[in-house]
């Protein structure tokens, strides 16, 4: 310590110690002369990081989309810093296992996340509101319920126990209905049907007779193939073009009544959040908003032009699902809500903030956006 004391005293720095490259200083390096440091810390001013964090994905390292938007927001916060705020970006199981990016950031063991929030669900069932909630909002409404609306309040709330701040981190927009090999006509062929399908909608293809499988990724596309499941939904025709589905599923079906706006999230660690600066919390928030825009444009650009290609290189079917269907499945949503609620206390409050939202946004949004769609646009 002496030689950094004179060191800092010696060139007149003592106000950023503890700041600019100094840090980085370790005692081996105490042994240069005090001119080798002083030549060493210019070559680092304006260049050297003052704050040096990680961010652990629950998606492949360069998922088209989010992963690519998680790149993006690390970007982001080292250009409005002049790079004294680094964050690396690390895939999933790089870091930290993909389904334990929650805990890492709450213990900090790493200082943020990306991951859609229903991975979470078994640790804390009303992260599920901020997900993905079948027949429920699509991205604009719960966005807007979000950010604007009170329910960024509600997350904080469920997360702050765990030492979790979230943020919004991207929507996918409307998902596809998925890819099916048997045809879907009324609601009793839901019966037996085997379908690789997560979260709430996979509960509610259950009540409907139906078993809903859990497949990894990467073996989704050979189990489709080979009959071990009769269906799959995934994300939309953008991902799903690049799984191959149409090259081993007779049909396309839409909407994706159990992912109509599925919210994706930024966590960051409470305490090292709460110790940043405002400025550097604020930049934290804008870069994640920007990322978060991006990701949901990016979805919206891509899946218009992948559903072509998909269309014009396959033989599949695209098929919208029976309105008789639809209603079916809504009776099992509500059975899947009522379970839920019944179980879970924070879960039973946010619903009904979700639901009195819902309500309001459908009434509107049967004015302007749905009236827009079915009677404006050219
Ligand atoms: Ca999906």
């Amino acid at each position: 310590m002496k030689g950094r004391r004179e060191f800092i005293k010696k060139v007149g720095l003592t106000s950023l110690a503890g700041g600019l490259g100094f840090v980085s200083l370790s005692a081996c390096e105490e042994k240069k002369s005090n001119e080798e440091k002083l030549s060493e810390f210019a070559a680092l001013q304006g260049s050297k990081p003052l704050y040096e964090w990680s961010i652990a994905t629950t998606w492949p390292p360069n998922f088209p989309v989010l992963g690519e938007g998680v790149v993006l927001f690390a970007k982001y916060v080292k250009e409005m810093t002049g790079g004294k705020f680094r964050i690396k970006v690390f895939g999933g199981g790089e870091r930290v296992p993909a389904l334990e990016v929650f805990d890492a950031v709450g213990n900090g063991a790493i200082e943020m996340g990306h991951a859609a929030p229903y991975y979470w669900a078994g640790k804390v069932p009303s992260c599920q509101f901020f997900a993905s909630i079948p027949f429920g909002m699509n991205a604009q409404q719960s966005i807007a319920w979000i950010a604007n609306g009170g329910g960024l309040e509600l997350w904080e709330e469920i997360y702050a126990p765990f030492g979790v701040v979230p943020m919004l981190g991207g929507n996918t927009g409307v998902q596809m209905g998925g890819w099916f090999n048997k045809s879907i006509d009324k609601i009793e062929d839901i019966k037996g049907l085997k379908m690789r399908m997560p979260g709430l909608g996979g509960k509610v293809l259950q009540k409907a007779g139906g078993s809903a499988v859990t497949v990894a990724g990467g073996e989704i596309y050979t189990n489709l193939e080979r009959g071990v499941i009769d269906a799959t939904e995934w994300i939309g025709p953008y991902h799903d073009y690049k799984m191959g589905f149409h090259k081993v599923a007779r049909y396309y079906y839409y909407p994706g009544w159990h992912e109509p706006g599925s919210l994706l999230e930024f966590t960051v660690n409470k305490s090292k959040y709460e110790s940043l600066p405002n400025e550097l919390q604020e930049i934290i928030r804008a870069a994640a908003a920007r990322a978060s825009t991006w990701m949901f444009n990016e979805f919206e650009v891509k899946n218009m032009i992948y559903l072509d290609k998909i269309m014009s290189e396959s033989s599949v079917e695209l098929r919208e699902f029976p309105q008789s269907v639809l209603e079916g499945l809504k009776v099992h949503t509500n059975t899947v809500f009522d379970e839920l609620t019944a179980q879970d206390a924070p879960s039973r409050k946010i619903y009904e903030a979700y639901k009195a939202f819902r309500n309001n946004a459908k009434r509107w949004s049967a004015i302007t956006e749905e009236a827009f769609y079915q009677k404006i646009q050219i």
